[in-house]
């Protein structure tokens, strides 16, 4: 029996009774949890084999309940929160003592946001706790944006999923911490980094593991495929070098005629970069069944969210 289900009443009696429902967001499905249930938080972590060193996000339903969660706002930090809540930002703030180091990873800091998802918002405001939510997927694997890619992966280990469509956005939140009142970005992601600066002004990326080890979600292989990847800038140039191959192409927009390319796919046929965004993943997902020998990806322009994309791109095809 699939465990796919749309009844909100459903995914409420399971997290208050501890359980672990995957639920929908706007940027990627989530693995979700009480964020004070110990049983929980840690069936999320066994589930996804996250490490435990790598944080959660915690999603409430409003900026009212902000206060509960953190210690203070900076001006900067609530000038973002509302321009952009509910929506696929997420900010790193100074954690009040209640929040459990597990959540954490033991750091004096939490990451929260308020989801842009219909379906999720309902259930946020029913529950009584807000939910500590990774994606989900296992560790460093494709990340799902339809209920159909979570049951996949987990089929055997959640009870439910609940069914909000497919993500949106579909690449995960821009992550902003703060440092002495600052902003900095410590993810790329579905906010894109022209829009923060209208608000904010300037701001430093800082979303490389070597110069951020704190921020795990940007260990340097993420997002990837089993099938090995590789990232190019000119697809005919590198064509040549898989004669003979089993090849999967990702295009931006393009349709490229030549007969080495066994399938392929474009993120964008009027060459949208909201539109790539939200197909990314289920593009890779689809090539990763087909049993290729190898998928090229082509390089976005590098402005706008084809920044975010070319930035998940290039962790899906980094070597471990
Ligand atoms: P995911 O939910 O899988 O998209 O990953 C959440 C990511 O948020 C983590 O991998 C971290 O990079 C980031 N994160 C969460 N909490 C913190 C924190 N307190 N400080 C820095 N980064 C955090
Ligand atoms: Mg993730």
């Amino acid at each position: 029996m699939s465990i796919i289900s749309k009844d909100i009443s459903k995914a409420v009696t399971l997290l208050t009774a501890e359980e672990v429902v995957a639920i929908p967001t706007e940027t990627v499905y989530g693995l979700a949890g009480n964020i004070y249930s110990e049983k929980a938080i840690k069936a999320i972590f066994e589930t996804k084999k996250r490490p435990f060193f790598n944080p959660l996000i915690v999603h409430i339903p409003s900026i009212d309940s902000l206060n509960t969660i953190v210690e203070d706002i900076p001006e900067k930090a609530q000038l973002l929160a509302e321009a952009f809540w509910p929506g696929p930002v997420t900010l790193v703030l100074k954690k009040k003592n209640t929040i459990p180091d597990i959540i954490t990873a033991g750091k004096d800091t939490v990451a929260v946001r308020i989801p842009n998802h219909p379906t999720t918002l309902e259930l946020l405001n029913r529950l009584d706790f807000p939910l500590a939510a990774p994606s989900a997927n296992p560790f460093s694997s494709i990340s799902p944006t339809t209920a159909q890619h979570v049951e996949t992966y987990f089929k055997d280990q959640i009870k439910m999923v609940l069914d909000g469509g497919a993500c949106t956005s579909g690449i995960e939140s821009t992550i902003i911490g703060f440092e002495n009142d600052e902003p900095i970005i410590y993810r790329l992601g579905s906010t894109a980094l022209e829009d923060i600066e209208r608000i904010v002004g300037n701001i430093e990326i800082k979303n490389r593991k070597e110069i951020t080890p704190d921020a795990p979600g940007m260990l340097e292989r993420h997002y990837a495929p089993k099938t090995k990847t590789v990232l190019t800038g000119n697809i005919l140039k590198i064509l040549p070098v898989y004669k003979g191959k089993r090849i999967g192409l990702i295009t931006f927009q393009s349709e490229i005629k030549d007969n080495s390319v066994e399938v392929q796919l474009a993120l964008s046929k009027t060459g949208n970069l909201t539109e790539s965004a939200s197909n990314l993943y289920d593009v890779l997902h689809q090539l990763d069944k087909m049993q290729l020998d190898v998928i090229i990806a082509e390089r976005l322009p590098d402005h706008g969210l084809g920044k975010s994309i070319n930035d998940r791109l290039q962790r899906a095809t980094a070597n471990i």
